[in-house]
Parts: structure tokens; sequence; C-alpha cells
């Protein structure tokens, strides 16, 4: 007798609004299939009045777990049973994971950078300058100052927003925090190993634009990260490799992040490789 098949896929997606330009779905159907998984991402478009029905319809549905994209990161708070510690303190969860009918959340955003610093350089130790102060510039900072990073200055132009970064940091992780204010021509101190831009300057359609940095500043060696994914190639990452610095797109971020989800929710771990050549044949 031919062995028992199940028909039921396991169910994963993302809920934001507006969805519709949100490529993951390409990239983690793309690593389902190169897994052999019989396994769903469906991109979904919730409004926040809906977020509610939409995560107790994942859990009755019985989804593996979800990510929450724009703008549902600090709301799904409240329909979470437990939330893992470097979420609780960025404050946000986009990636879920249901386990034993319990939805615990994650920030995979933060976790997706570390892994993707890692690749050219070990975050213990480092001096991490980050511009931004949003979403992403949370995620950065502390997953960097948990990951071991020594410093953690945050360059921000809201200075409500940059001092309560750096001082959460400050207060909840071992690294040393600080905030700077984001003078003209911001010069980066000499001290630092790595330089991310966290901040939305540099994504499509203003591709063009560039954070207001003394260019200069960057020393060769040093890495300069981007969170921006689209386009992948920034002018800051351009002007930064001309200077003699190691680089790091934002879609290592994206794929990093990516693999973290697919790991909590189906306990295997899928290949980058292909997950970046999905993202690279629609972005950039
Ligand atoms: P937020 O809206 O939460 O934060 C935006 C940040 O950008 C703030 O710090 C804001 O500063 C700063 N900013 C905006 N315009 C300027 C400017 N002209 N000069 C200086 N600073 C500026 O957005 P998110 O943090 O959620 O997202 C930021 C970017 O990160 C997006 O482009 C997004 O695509 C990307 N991202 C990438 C991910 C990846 O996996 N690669 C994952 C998550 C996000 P202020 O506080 O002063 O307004």
């Amino acid at each position: 007798m031919a062995p028992v098949r199940s028909f039921v896929s396991l169910l994963t997606g993302s809920f934001s609004t507006p969805a519709g330009d949100n490529p993951t779905v390409a990239m983690v159907e793309a690593a389902y299939a190169a897994m052999g998984l019989d396994a769903r991402y469906v991109n979904c478009e919730v409004s926040s009045a809906d977020l509610a029905e939409a995560v107790r319809g994942a859990r009755a549905m019985g989804w593996a777990g979800f990510n929450c994209s724009i703008p549902h990161k600090v709301a799904v708070l409240d329909q979470l049973d437990e939330v893992a510690e470097s979420a609780r303190i960025i404050g946000a969860v986009n990636c879920v994971v249901v386990r034993g009918g319990r939805l615990v959340g994650e920030n995979t955003d933060g976790q997706g950078f570390v892994a993707s610093l890692r690749t050219v350089l070990d975050p213990a130790g480092a001096d991490v300058v980050v511009l931004g102060a949003g979403g992403a510039g949370r995620a950065v900072a502390v997953e960097s100052a948990l990951a071991g990073a020594t410093t953690v200055t945050v360059v921000n132009r809201d200075r409500g927003r940059g001092e309560d970064l750096a001082s959460l940091v400050a207060a909840q992780t071992p690294a040393a925090a600080a905030y700077s204010p984001w003078t003209p021509s911001y010069a980066v101190p000499e001290s630092a190993t790595v330089v991310v831009n966290a901040t939305s300057v540099g994504l499509a359609p203003h591709g063009d634009a560039l954070v207001d940095l003394d260019l200069d500043s960057l020393r060769p060696g040093v890495v300069v990260a981007d969170v921006i994914p689209n386009p992948p190639r920034t002018r800051l990452l351009e002007e930064a490799e001309a200077r003699g610095c190691r680089v790091l797109d934002g879609l290592g971020m994206l794929v990093n992040q990516g693999v973290l989800g697919i790991r909590l929710w189906t306990g295997q771990d899928p290949d980058p490789v292909v997950m970046r050549a999905a993202l690279s044949g629609i972005v950039g």
C-alpha cells in the first residue's frame, strides 16, 4: 500500500498594510520549494482594525507562524502569549511562532542584521554607530549590543527618539550607549568599526538619496551597512566602498531575517543563496 499522504500544507505568511509591495513571499516560497517542503507563505492585506481577528484566524487554522510588518509590529504584542527577550527590549515583533497553540513573538530584523554582520566581522567588541532610531534602528542597536558590541552610538534627527534608544540600550544590554545629535555633515567618530544606515534614506523610489554624512570620515576597513533592501546598492554603499570600507547591503539583512523565520516555523535550515536569488530577481 502507498504511504498515507497528508494534503494539509504547513501554513505561514505575513500580515501588513499595504502588503502589495512586500516581496518576502517570493523569497520564502522559493526557499520552501528548494527544501522540498509542502509549505505555503501567504502575503495578507490586514488592516489595524482586523489584526486581532487575523491573528486568531491564523491560530485557529493551525498556522506555524507569520511575519508582522508595517503597521503591526508593535500592536501585535497585545495578541501574544509570550515575547522573546530581545523582542521585549526592542518593543516590537516582526515574527510570530505558534508553539503548542501558544503565540510567541520574536524580532528577527535585528538578528538578521547581526547574522549579515557576522559574515564580515564579529560583533563582539565592535563600536557601532547606528544612524536612525525608528523600528529598524531599534532592532539593529539592541541586537548589536546583545551580540557583544562594546559601544553603540545612536545618531538621529529627532533627539527624543535618539535619546530614548540610547538609554534603552544602556539600561537593557551590556553595551555602553550614547546619543549623538545629527549635526550637518555628521562626522563618524574615529573609533567606529561599524556604521549602519538604519534610516529610510535611500529607499526606492528615492534611491539616489544619501544620508547627511561627512563621507571622508568613513575610514578604510570600517564596515558600512545599509538596511535599505531596495535598491540593494545604495549611494551610501557606493561611496563607502570607494573609500575602502567593507559594505553590507540590506538584502543580506532581509534574507537572514527570512532564514531565521523559516527555521523557527519549520525547524529546518533554508538555503540563503536560493532566497537571495529570488529577491534579486525582483528588487534593484
Ligand atoms: P521608521 O519610520 O520607524 O524610522 C525611520 C527612521 O529614519 C527614523 O530614525 C527617522 O528619523 C529617519 N529618517 C527619515 N528620513 C530621514 C532623513 N532625511 N534624514 C535622517 N534621518 C531620517 O522606519 P523603519 O525603521 O521601520 O524603517 C527604516 C528603513 O529600514 C526602511 O527603509 C525599511 O525598508 C528598512 N528595513 C529594512 C529591513 C531589512 O530587513 N533590510 C527590515 C526593516 C526595515 P527621525 O526619528 O528623526 O524622524
